[in-house]
């Protein structure tokens, strides 16, 4: 029966985005990059299985640098949809002055608001552009990024909000920046300042977060250190459907998943004292549960 279902449980994914994606296609058929996303996911998955212990992790790095290519070169560059938190806000604005909700909004709301609410922050376990190029890097260690550094996520979410809310004061001419082309239309104007922004937004998160890494020793410093984004997700996950939960199996206080997790979870801690993972700083990356020698989480 095992081999029936086990089969059909890496195939969720998959058979989920696709029907976001059958939903999602009358109004755009561009959508169909759910279907990829879910496809990519359950990829990651299957590849998984051939690895032991930490080399497991490797299923999920293929899946999420099979995924960059849709955010990057597909929304990104060829229909100048920018993403980033920092546009959002001209979107945000562009939709409450009476404007439509545009694609860019729908990303948000599923994948850095209402999805956190089910799956946690498995956006940035499996599906974050700038995290794709990171979890390649050849380092090898995972040190522990100090409390004190984590403060200054602060400083940057206020920046990258403070920016585009004083552009609008400042009479920026967001509305006609981001107008939502209608299908085949000629990408107009506005298009370009999108891409530029896209561009340069970019490349500033990858020129800080390569620095980061090596500098802190650990692929994800950018992450516990300057990313604004995750601020902004540890909100709902809070509340996520989805966590990290012991199996009830004798923790042998090995220690093997908190040295092994990216994000600096104690998850020893909520195994020892018999807890789901409540941190927000969990990204459903499964390193703890492939290290684990007792299985004591699944
Ligand atoms: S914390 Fe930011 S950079 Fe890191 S994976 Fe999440 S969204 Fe991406
Ligand atoms: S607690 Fe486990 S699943 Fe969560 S980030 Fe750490 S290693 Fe990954
Ligand atoms: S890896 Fe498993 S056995 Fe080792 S400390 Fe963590 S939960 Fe306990």
């Amino acid at each position: 029966m095992r081999r029936i279902i086990d089969p059909i449980r890496k195939l969720i994914p998959f058979i989920l985005f696709s029907a976001l994606s059958a939903i999602l296609m009358f109004k755009w058929p561009g959508f169909l990059f759910f279907a990829w996303i879910g496809a990519c996911v359950s990829i990651g998955i299957y590849a998984a299985d051939r690895y032991k212990g930490r080399a497991k992790q490797t299923g999920r790095r293929i899946a999420i640098i099979l995924m960059a290519p849709v955010f990057l070169v597909f929304l990104g560059i060829m229909q100048r949809e920018n993403l980033q938190l920092e546009e959002t806000v001209f979107y945000l604005a562009y939709f409450i002055t009476g404007g439509i909700f545009t694609r860019v909004l729908i990303h948000y709301a599923i994948a850095k608001v209402g999805g956190p609410l089910v799956f946690g922050r498995g956006f940035c376990g499996w599906a974050c552009w700038t995290a794709a190029l990171l979890e390649w890097l050849p380092i090898r260690e995972n040190k522990p990024i100090p409390e004190k550094y984590q403060y200054m996520r602060y400083p940057v979410l206020i920046i990258s909000l403070a920016v585009p809310f004083i552009m609008i004061q400042a009479g920026y001419d967001y509305i006609s920046q981001h107008v939502y082309d209608t299908p085949g239309q000629v990408i107009s104007h506005h298009k370009y300042h999108q891409l530029l922004f896209f561009l340069v937004g970019n490349a500033l998160y990858y020129a800080a977060a390569l620095p980061l890494a090596f500098i802190f020793r650990k692929k994800r410093a950018f992450c516990k250190i300057a990313c604004p984004v995750s601020l902004v997700m540890k909100i709902p996950a809070r509340y996520s459907l989805i966590k990290k939960t012991p199996t009830g199996e004798r923790c042998t206080e090995c220690g093997a998943c908190n040295r092994n997790c990216p994000m600096d979870v104690d998850v020893m801690g909520y195994v020892r004292s018999g807890r789901r993972v409540e941190s927000t700083e969990c990204i459903l990356c499964n390193a703890c549960v492939h290290v684990c020698p007792a299985n004591a989480l699944r």
